[in-house]
């Protein structure tokens, strides 16, 4: 891989951080700007001293930084969002104008100086589809505006149409990575995430919370999975003005996950199950199922022999076990 250096927003998160130390260890130079809003300095500890990486604490909405940052990169993921269903019930307005603003202000600033970006997008977009797997092209099916939770699918998917109309416009050569429920070391609970939070939540012996009657299901795909299917994107010269999902088809119930963490931790915890409107208030839709179609991808980069869910739950029982002996 010939040397570059790549702009990271949002890379002191859980992929961000991941997705740096890959370009560290592929002797890329990595420019990291975050805002610590919701990621971790900790996250970048094992690169934060590497003659080719820089991290920058700062925000998306920094024009004049961020200017300087695209000036200085050759490529740039596009990573800095607000995360996850449980900051969108907390913080609206901020979720919103982070997804929507920021984002423009990146492809904006991309444009001027034609860098590749790559969008990083969710399978929250797909919203209540019940066609599953979801394909690229599958109608995107939200809910009411009433409903708080669809304003985080419905920035992304106003982000979405930006970076495709600034390809379209041949502005920039950007494309758009849509995530499917991505899991592994340093995701963190405190955002609603299923797994560290049953994971935590059974090495503390404490009951897991299983949301509703545990039959919806999700794929669950390992963080170094997708941030291989990143980087090989970016590389490649068909990913302009496309949309992929990256995820790993296999489905699991919420209520088999929690029995699964039950029996790899050896814990005493017992399974408690919560109604949906204890868990996020009375305006909560939950989706059943979310199933990626990943024959688009594997059309255009090596994506078969990914790691299984009880791969995925050794690595993440293994870190937040060091971590609680820290
Ligand atoms: N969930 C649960 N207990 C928890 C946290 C989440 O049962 O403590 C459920 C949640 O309702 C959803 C699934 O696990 O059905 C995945 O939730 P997550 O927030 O990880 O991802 P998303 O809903 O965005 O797919």
């Amino acid at each position: 891989m010939e040397q570059k250096t790549y702009l990271i927003t949002g890379g002191a998160g859980f992929i961000g951080s991941h997705l740096a130390e890959a370009l560290i260890d592929r002797d890329q130079r990595v420019l990291v700007v975050d805002d610590l809003s919701t990621g971790n300095i900790r996250n970048l500890d094992r690169i934060r001293v590497h003659e080719c990486f820089q991290f920058v604490c700062g925000s998306i909405m920094d024009e004049v930084l961020i200017t300087d940052l695209v000036d200085r990169s050759d490529a740039i993921f596009h990573l800095a969002a607000a995360v996850g269903v449980k900051l969108i019930f907390e913080n609206p307005v901020d979720t919103i104008r982070t997804n929507i603003r920021g984002t423009e202000i990146i492809l904006d600033l991309a444009a001027r100086k034609s860098r590749k970006v790559q969008l990083a997008s969710t399978s929250e977009i797909y919203g209540k589809g019940v066609e599953v797997p979801f394909r690229e092209t599958s109608d995107l099916l939200l809910g009411p505006t009433t409903c708080p939770r669809w304003a985080y699918a419905c920035s992304k998917a106003i982000d979405e149409f930006l970076a495709l109309a600034y390809t379209r416009q041949k502005l920039t050569p950007s494309f758009v990575t849509r995530f499917f429920n991505t899991v592994g070391p340093r995701q963190t609970g405190t955002y609603g995430m299923v797994i560290p939070r049953f994971v935590g939540q059974a090495l503390r012996g404490e009951p897991i919370t299983v949301y509703g009657d545990g039959l919806q299901s999700r794929c669950f795909v390992h963080v170094d999975d997708v941030v291989r299917a990143v980087i090989d994107l970016m590389d490649s010269e068909n990913s302009p003005g496309e949309v992929y999902n990256v995820g790993n088809p296999v489905e699991t119930t919420i209520a088999e996950l929690a029995g699964k963490v039950i029996g790899m931790t050896g814990s005493a915890s017992t399974i408690q199950y919560v109604p949906f409107e204890d868990a996020y208030g009375p305006d909560f839709e939950d989706m059943e199922r979310r199933v990626p179609d990943v024959s688009k991808l594997a059309g255009v980069i090596e994506w078969s022999r990914l790691k299984s869910l009880d791969e995925i739950l050794y690595s993440v029982i293994d870190s937040m076990r060091q971590e609680q002996s820290a």
